[in-house]
């Protein structure tokens, strides 16, 4: 009889956001009459930029007639898009990034998960606690670590990020291979300092490493001097892979457009020691499994680097990091601490209690949805995040019934 992939079996068992909607959907039922206000999920609320929707009308207008129609694109993304993002999200901040070192693709989800299967099943793994789930499910499932033992698998060196370190991670004291870091943070909000960043460029070139960066909430970094790219750090086209979104920055999440960026000399070993180049190795992945982002999609997103797209993006993330200020402040008036929200549309409360215990509190008695931290890790635990996606008057709502609730 055919079998399965075994390793499946060592995920936990349901996802954290289908908890969390199972506990909202038994509070709804209950109390039909009170409604619910969702800080949960980190999904955008706010329509797409003008710019976005007029490229997407005018691409839909060539495929509509013979002479301008689209078939199959390159499956890397179409050069129009490539320069204009080595260009825009590169060069112009002092960067080294080439178009033809961007692979175009229909979501960094995808990208970050799919990554792991060019390297071997035997990498070492560094993950940061707590994290955006994809990075250690997707290598769970390719086998590359043991069993789940208390929140932790076996076979991962977890990446604590706590108070006591800003949220930030330092490299550890071991040797590995792949590591895994987002800056700006989901779900913490931290964003790394370029010193920092360049430690972990300087861990990674010493243990011939290759560090996953993900960019995912680049466009929110509004702090002076902090990296919005690891290709700021001297040296990290050697030892990085850098993931992008129009998601966050443009509000594609219904849309799907991002972005990876392979540097061409970036190199990994084979068992017998020989380099191979990493670039090469993700365009032949890429062009086998994947055939492109649709063109209106890409016209659009590129629509983003136009004058009008520049300003316009701006506004959005702007508008969201308003609501972030007015949750931090909010949360700090209730006198707990927090990190986050200030170059991140999330912020992660420290609410001195078991997490899952302060979301049915929110829940039950203020009507609004957070995220439990112990969902994204065992450093998770006493912590939520609240996402700053959302129209301000829920914002406003939501923090007037939480001050209710807790006071
Ligand atoms: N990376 C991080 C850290 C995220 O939080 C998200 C989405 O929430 C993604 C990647 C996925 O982005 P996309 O919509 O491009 O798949």
């Amino acid at each position: 009889m055919i079998r399965i992939n075994e390793h499946f079996t060592k995920l936990k068992a349901s996802y954290l956001f289908a908890d969390i909607a199972k506990r909202v959907n038994t509070y709804v039922a209950a109390h039909p009459d009170q409604p619910i206000i969702r800080l949960g999920i980190g999904d955008v609320t706010e329509p797409l930029p003008p710019i976005c929707i007029a490229a997407l009308h005018a691409a839909t207008e060539e495929m509509a007639a013979r002479a301008t129609f689209k078939g199959y694109g390159p499956e890397q993304g179409y050069a129009f898009l490539r320069e204009a993002v080595a260009q825009h999200d590169f060069k112009a901040h002092g960067a080294h990034v080439e178009a033809d070192e961007v692979f175009v693709s229909d979501g960094s989800k995808c990208d970050v998960a799919n990554i792991q299967e060019i390297f071997a099943a035997d990498t070492r793994l560094a993950i940061p606690d707590p994290v955006y789930p994809v990075y250690v499910d997707t290598n769970v499932m390719a086998g590359r670590t043991g069993v789940n033992d208390d929140g932790r698998y076996a076979g991962i060196t977890y990446l604590e990020s706590t108070a006591a370190n800003g949220y930030v991670p330092a490299p550890p004291a071991v040797a590995t291979d792949l590591i895994y870091l987002c800056f700006p943070n989901n779900p913490t909000g931290a964003v790394a300092t370029r010193a920092q960043l360049a430690a972990w460029v300087a861990y990674a070139k010493k243990n011939h490493a290759i560090i996953l960066f993900d960019a995912a909430y680049e466009a929110y970094v509004r702090t002076p001097g902090i990296p919005r790219s690891i290709y700021e750090i001297e040296g990290a086209r050697d030892v990085a892979i850098e993931f992008r979104s129009f998601s966050k920055l443009a509000g594609f999440t219904g849309l799907r457009c991002a972005y990876t960026v392979i540097p061409k000399n970036l190199q990994a070993r084979d068992a017998a020691g020989q380099e191979h180049s990493v670039h090469a190795l993700w365009n032949r992945r890429h062009t086998t499994k994947f055939n492109g982002v649709s063109y209106p999609v890409q016209k659009a997103a590129a629509a983003v680097y136009s004058p009008e797209g520049q300003a316009q993006t701006k506004a959005l993330t702007d508008f969201y990091l308003g609501n972030a200020k007015l949750i931090r402040e909010a949360v700090q008036q209730l006198g707990m601490t927090c990190i986050g929200g200030d170059d991140a549309p999330y912020i992660w409360v420290n609410t001195g209690r078991d997490s899952w215990e302060f979301f049915d509190l929110l829940l039950n008695k203020a009507q609004v949805v957070c995220t439990p931290g112990a969902g994204f890790g065992k450093c998770g635990e006493g912590h939520v995040r609240i996402s700053a996606f959302n129209s301000r008057s829920n914002v406003t709502t939501a923090l007037a019934r939480i001050a209710a609730a807790l006071r």
